[in-house]
């Protein structure tokens, strides 16, 4: 489409993220076409929007995976655009194709750079050759278990079994011995066949203490790109986040600046559009490139508190065509963010709970900003990822941010169902959290007892 703003996004996706798209698209005057499940008739993005289409049962294959139905559900309200919104489709570069194929515009990059850097095997040699450092480790991909053991050997153990196509952290086996590298090779395979239907695999050094340091891009169609600082995601339980800040307590300004640089200039080389975000492991003063999600994510909202911009809004301005009209030294970093994932899960057994809302109240005042489709009554279904609210808080000075997260999870009740507010809640108070003396293991080892 050329420049001029949509007049009608459908949003194809569900919970706190459609709401969140939702309200970018109103605070810029477009209309929008929410789709939903049977499960979700109820659901928050459907009473809010300005239209709303079912789109089938309640599996998601059914549903928010439908290409076919979620198309000609754009069709019959007469979409401009279609946003994918973080999981489901937003990574599936066929559809980002069809979208386009049948007239609407794709508020994402294009279809190949979904494609290169959905291979992780692809992702990690592309931005090697771009001057990107990566975590050392196989070439490629590894086809045989006699080629997995010559490249431990190379790289030396323990070593990180990875699927090429992963995500979610699945599909990711160590193997700290020789002796256990066939257990891993071949779990690892299976889980990725399982969960990608790719049994593809690569491997990597497995670092021992390293955090995970994330940079948010934006880049329009015209070649500026411009980054806004890092992301410190390092609290993870089973390679997923659960609480991420921003700045990061481990980087000085002069390292933020050159691999923030850095990653806006590799994106740039390759002609990259949209929001993205590379990963990149951090330990003992270096950088390793992990890979690169070409979509919003969940956290991005911490880069939004401490720079004052609304990524969704620049989401769908660049996907327009429309030029950024700023550059980096307009980006200024100020104050502090951290962001709680709240899950609809028992706070120490992490079993799903799923479940009627039986009482609502979330945290307000200066600072505070909750993410999440939540109301009294509503019944959270079984059939979706468990994320149900993400509360997020702004301070002056890490500290300032600190003390009201204390507050607002205080604040917070979401009753009838178990959630991990007891988990956030007993985490920020650690020492180790308070220090920002932590990396990717902290919170298992934690969790184990060990700490
Ligand atoms: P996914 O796409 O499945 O999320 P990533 O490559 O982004 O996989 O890795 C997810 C997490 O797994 C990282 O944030 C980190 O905690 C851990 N991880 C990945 N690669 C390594 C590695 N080489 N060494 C140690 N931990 C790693």
């Amino acid at each position: 489409m050329a420049a001029g703003l949509f007049e009608k996004v459908l949003i194809a996706n569900r919970g706190e993220i459609a709401l969140r798209i939702h309200r970018a698209c109103r605070e810029m005057g477009i209309h929008t076409v929410a789709v939903h499940s049977t499960a979700d008739a109820d659901a928050m993005h459907v009473r809010l929007a300005d239209e709303s289409v079912c789109i089938g049962p309640p599996s998601a294959r059914e549903s928010y995976l439908n290409i076919p139905a979620i198309l000609s559900a754009a069709t019959i309200t007469g979409a401009d655009a279609i946003h994918p919104g973080i999981g489901f489709l937003a990574e599936n570069a066929q559809f980002a194709e069809m979208v386009e194929e049948h007239g609407f515009t794709f508020i994402g990059p294009t279809p190949e750079h979904i494609r290169m850097m959905g291979d992780k095997v692809v992702a990690k040699k592309t931005v090697l050759e771009l001057g990107l450092p990566v975590v050392p480790g196989s070439d490629g991909a590894i086809t045989s278990f006699e080629e997995a053991e010559a490249v431990a050997r190379q790289i030396g153990y323990p070593i990180l079994i990875k699927a090429a196509a992963g995500g979610g952290g699945r599909g990711m086996k160590v193997a700290r011995n020789p002796e256990s590298l066939r257990d891993a090779y071949q779990l690892a395979r299976g889980e990725a066949r399982a969960a990608f239907g790719n049994d593809e695999v690569y491997m990597e050094r497995y670092l021992v203490r390293p955090r995970h340091i994330e940079i948010q891009l934006l880049a329009d169609s015209h070649g500026n790109v411009v980054h806004f600082g890092e992301r410190d995601c390092s609290i993870q339980r089973r390679h997923q986040k659960v609480i991420e800040e921003a700045p990061s307590p481990a980087l000085n300004a002069s390292q933020r600046d050159s691999i923030g640089r850095l990653a806006a200039d590799t994106v740039r080389q390759f002609g990259y559009r949209g929001v993205g975000t590379m990963e990149f492991l951090f330990e003992d003063g270096q950088f390793f490139f992990i890979e690169m999600n070409t979509r919003l994510q969940v956290e991005h909202t911490i880069s939004e508190m401490i720079t004052g911009i609304d990524l969704v809004r620049e989401q769908i301005r660049v996907a327009t065509g429309a030029p950024l009209g700023y550059d980096q030294s307009d980006i200024r970093i100020q104050g502090h963010s951290i962001e709680c994932r709240i899950n609809a899960e028992h706070p120490e057994t992490f079993a799903p709970s799923p479940g009627r809302i039986d009482g609502y109240h979330a945290p307000g005042g200066l600072g505070i900003r909750v993410d999440s489709a939540l109301y009294d009554g509503y019944r959270v279904p079984s059939h979706y990822d468990s994320l149900i609210a993400k509360l997020v808080v702004h301070g002056a000075s890490r500290n300032e941010c600190l003390m009201r997260l204390r507050r607002a999870l205080e604040e917070f009740v979401i009753g009838g169902i178990e959630t991990t507010i007891p988990l956030h809640n007993r985490l920020i108070v650690q020492r180790d959290f308070i220090n920002g003396d932590y990396d990717i293991h902290w919170l298992e080892n934690l969790l184990a007892g060990k700490r």
